[in-house]
Formats: structure tokens, sequence, C-alpha cells
């Protein structure tokens, strides 16, 4: 692996973070305060291409590497983060899809999800299944030709704007039992009744990223939206996982590239004591330290992302490193560039502000840092 990008991948870079400057940096602040709407927006940079630049073209997407979806939402988070938590969810959803599905699933939903007319969540957590998802409670009991869906999902991102919820439930053959088999289904949200969605939850980062709680009660699901595979449930929804942190990892890297470029410029700018404050060295420490994390958790997520395309045996445990070292590296840095800044920074004018929010809560979504070193331990064979 070339561990730089090469000619046309910089190239591409800069298409991106054109895009990213004109289309992402006006509105972030709607986006993160809701005055704009996410649904729309996604609809928006969905007909531009953004939402299926891995999706085949046979399916109206590019047909592109996961390493240019990486660097795609590396550039929108230098602007706006919790976008990157959303487009991680759809695009795990995609992956899925792509990896598992039938043929009927792939020609119905990767059209949708690829113009971003039809955006997807993934219901995984439950209240008491969060890191051990294999504790969830929700079954699906089969009858008929149908799966009737019951339980209570937690923090299920774009669930309120979702057309398509892939659902993980234990199936089971009567009401009485409450343990089975593990199983993902692939919900319509449009053609099923049955289904409540809270409002947002309101929470410290991310926050362009809706949340939502959802209830299935008693709803009906065509048994052959079940997504089939030769692989296991688990290993279904760990794959899905991998996509969606090695997102949130470009988005970690795209947030600590954002917080360098205003700590560097604070620093050259603000002058204190009759010189300017990146004069003294225990700003300029901070600095060096910001800019070599930064390279060094870049370096990482490329790593897993190119492993996705290039290395798929190696993919976990790239995405597993990538996601726990990105997350703490911009939760880190995002302070030292707060301290920076000083009272610029805290003011909630401030982009660094809401860096700082979003960076710590990177490192619970899509797994927590600790979790992925339980991975970890099994990946290295410990
Ligand atoms: C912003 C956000 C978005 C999310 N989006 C989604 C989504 O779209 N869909 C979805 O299904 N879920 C989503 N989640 C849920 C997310 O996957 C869980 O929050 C995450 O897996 C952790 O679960 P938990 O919060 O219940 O923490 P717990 O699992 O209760 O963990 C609590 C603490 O214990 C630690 N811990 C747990 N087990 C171990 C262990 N074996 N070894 C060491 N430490 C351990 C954890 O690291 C953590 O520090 C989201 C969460 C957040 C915050």
């Amino acid at each position: 692996m070339n561990t730089f990008l090469s000619a046309s991948e910089e190239a591409l870079m800069e298409q991106y973070r054109i895009f990213a400057r004109e289309k992402v940096q006006p509105v972030a602040r709607e986006l993160e305060s809701h005055k704009l709407s996410l649904k729309e927006f996604l609809q928006e940079i969905g007909q531009s291409g953004c939402l299926g630049v891995t999706v085949p073209q046979e399916f109206g997407g590019q047909g592109c590497k996961f390493f240019n979806l990486a660097l795609l939402v590396q550039a929108i988070s230098e602007y706006e983060p919790g976008l990157g938590l959303s487009i991680a969810e759809h695009t795990a959803a995609i992956e899925l899809i792509k990896q598992y599905g039938s043929q009927a699933q792939k020609s119905r939903y990767l059209p949708l999800l690829s113009r971003g007319d039809v955006v997807a969540s993934l219901a995984f957590s439950e209240v008491n299944a969060g890191s051990d998802f294999e504790a969830v409670t929700t079954v699906a009991l089969k009858d008929g030709g149908n799966y009737i869906l019951s339980g209570k999902k937690t923090w299920v991102v774009n669930a309120e704007l979702a057309g398509l919820l892939i659902v993980l439930a234990k199936a089971v053959a009567s009401k009485e039992e409450q343990d089975g088999e593990l199983m993902l289904l692939v919900v319509d949200v449009d053609s099923t009744s049955g289904l409540k969605v809270s409002a947002d939850k309101v929470k410290l980062g991310l926050r362009s990223a809706l949340s939502n709680d959802l209830e299935f009660d008693q709803l009906v699901v065509p048994a052959d939206s079940k997504l089939e595979s030769t692989v296991s449930t688990k290993e279904q929804v760990l794959f899905a996982m991998d996509i969606a942190k090695v997102i949130v990892s470009a988005a970690a890297v795209g947030l600590t590239v954002a917080a360098l470029g205003q700590s560097v410029s604070h620093a050259r700018s603000r002058e204190q004591f009759g010189k300017e404050i990146g004069q003294n060295q225990a700003i300029q420490w901070k600095l060096a330290d910001h800019g070599t994390e930064a390279e060094a958790a870049k370096l990482h997520t490329y790593r897993a992302a190119w492993s996705k395309d290039e290395n798929p045996g190696e993919f976990r445990k790239y995405a597993a490193m990538s996601k726990w070292f990105a997350a703490k590296v911009a939760r880190t840095h995002s302070g030292e560039a707060l301290q920076v800044l000083g009272a610029a920074g805290i003011s909630c004018d401030s982009d660094l502000e809401r860096f700082y929010r979003d960076a710590k809560v990177m490192e619970i979504c899509e797994g927590t840092s600790e979790f992925q070193k339980v991975l970890l331990v099994k990946e290295l064979e410990i």
C-alpha cells in the first residue's frame, strides 16, 4: 500500500474539498441546530452522487472504492463532523445489502439509497444491549409468510428520516420463546405500521446526526426481508460496524485537520505580551503534537479504508485500530486547540467548541474505544 495519496487521489480530494466548502460550510451550523432539514440536505447531496460513491454503477451509483468515500467524508467533516456519522450509518446499510443482500434486495434498495431518495438506519442497540449486541431482546416471530417484530431499539441514527431499517432481532417460533438465533431484517418503513419513532435524542455532539429510539409493536415484515448469508448474523453486524467505524474515523480526521488549521491560524495572529502567542514554545509544542498525531490518524484511517477494498482479511483489525486512535486524537487535539484559542475557542460561535463536543461522542458511537481493543485482542491473536 502506498501510504500517500496518488496524484489522482490528491485531485479527487481537492474536488471533495471544493464541494464541502461550497455545500457544507455555509450550512454546518444550521444542520447542527436542525434549522435546516437533514433529510432535504441528504437528498440534495444524494443527487450529486455523494451517497452512492460505493454503489455499483448497475445500481445507479458511482462504482468507486470505499477509499474514495473515506476521503469525501474527511472533506465534509472539516466543516460538519455530524454528517460523517449520518453518512456512516447510511453507508453501512448500503454495504450490508451489497455484500449479503439478495438480487431482489439489491435491485430494490441500492438505487434509492444511492440517490438519497431513501435514507437508511441500523437498528442494533437496545437499552441493555450496547457493546454486547448479542444480548438483544427484540424478537421476530415467524407467522406464515411474515415475521412479527416486537421490541425496542435505542440510539438509532437517521431513524426519523429512514425509509429503510436494518433491524437486529432474535428469531422465535412462539410468543413464549425469548431466545433464538440472531437475524437481520431489512425493513421497508413506508410499507409498514406498528412502528413508533421517538423524538431526536439531544446529545453532547454530532448533533446533526439525528438519533432516535424505536419501538416495534407487532410490526409485520415479509419473510423475504431477512438478510440471508453463508456467514453468521454476528459476522454481518460486525461487518456493518467495521464500515461505519472507518467512516467515523474519516470524520475524526477531518475534524482534527480543521482544528489544526484554526489553532495554527490563531497562534500566528493573536498577540499577547507584545508578540504572537505562537512564538511561545508551550504553544508550538501543542501544534507539533497536533500535526504529528493528525497525520498518524490519517494514515490509520487510509490504511483501514484501503483494506476494505484491497485486503478484506485485515479490514476488521485496521478498522478497530483506526477508530479508537482517530477518535482519541480528535478528542485530545480539539481540546488542545481550544486551549490555544483561549476564550475565543469556547464561545458557542466557534467551530472548535462544536468539534470538541463532537470528538468525545466519536469515542462512543460505532463501538466504544474499549470495545475496539476487545476486538483487537482477538484480531491480534493475543
Ligand atoms: C451518537 C451515537 C450514535 C449511535 N448510533 C447507533 C445506531 O445508529 N445504531 C445502533 O444500533 N446503535 C447506535 N449507537 C449505540 C452504540 O453502538 C452504543 O452506544 C455502543 O455500542 C456502546 O454501548 P453502550 O452505550 O450501551 O455502552 P456499554 O456497552 O454499556 O459500555 C459502557 C462502558 O463499559 C465499557 N465496556 C463494555 N463492555 C466492555 C468490555 N467487554 N471490556 C471493556 N470495557 C467494556 C464500554 O467501553 C463503556 O466505556 C449509537 C451511540 C451513540 C452514542
